[in-house]
């Protein structure tokens, strides 16, 4: 059992205390070290019990954003944070996403938000890989010739001249009518790449209500961070 040994004059009992998951020995200079070894041996179980309680609570302060709540697709669901035997997440019927991070590995935090990020990307990836595919046919448009997905400060979409089309991650948090109308506005600059009366013709064609999700995402686009 490792200690650091704290010797005083004043003492005249030898006393342990267990703080931070270390182990300090007081005695008085008097007691030889075998004594206090041999002392410490019948307190062993005490000891491992007090360290093994204070690892306990120091695990548990680790654990970010307690009780916290993630919008996807517009509905708050609560995140459960916990320990796993690797970093997973589960999402069961009930509107709640476990985080699952592996004891091993160091900055728990940083892993939470890394694996929240990773789920909201997959979740967003694949309800835009649908609603593409959707609206490709309606608007008898060729498929993009890539999807992504990223972090965009100031846009909710893009289309370059190679038909790529990438998309914020952070609509992962807005409705899912809102994401629809991202998407078809993308999928129209495929046809059109400005924003003329033209382009405002098609989008109105395939969304009609897009005055309506342009002011929702006014409103509410600075929100949607996380
Ligand atoms: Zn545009």
């Amino acid at each position: 059992m490792d200690y650091t040994l704290k010797r005083s004059k004043r003492r005249t009992t030898v006393a342990i205390k267990v703080a931070e998951q270390k182990l300090t020995v007081y005695a008085p200079f008097y007691v030889p070290q075998t004594e206090i070894d041999a002392w410490l041996n019948t307190k062993q179980d005490w000891v491992a019990e007090q360290i093994a309680k204070q690892s306990m609570q120091a695990e548990r302060r680790q654990l970010p954003l307690v009780n916290a709540t993630i919008k996807l697709f517009g509905q708050n669901v609560p995140i459960v944070f916990g320990k796993g035997p690797k970093n997973t997440w589960q999402q069961d019927a009930r509107p709640q996403l476990t985080l699952l991070i592996s004891s091993r590995v160091k900055h728990q935090e940083a892993n939470y938000l890394a694996l929240l990020e990773q789920f909201m990307h997959e979740k967003l990836e694949s309800y835009i890989e649908m609603r593409v595919h959707d609206y490709c046919l309606q608007m008898s448009e060729t498929l993009p010739t890539k999807l992504k997905i990223q972090h965009y400060k100031r846009r909710w979409g893009s289309c370059n001249k190679r038909r790529e089309l990438t998309f914020n991650l952070h609509l992962a948090s807005a409705p899912t009518w809102v994401i629809d109308y991202v998407v078809v506005h993308e999928l129209a600059h495929l046809l059109h790449m400005n924003h003329s009366a033209k382009f405002w013709q098609r989008v109105s064609q395939f969304y009609p209500d897009y005055k309506k999700a342009e002011q929702w995402l006014k409103a509410n686009g600075s929100s949607l961070s996380w």
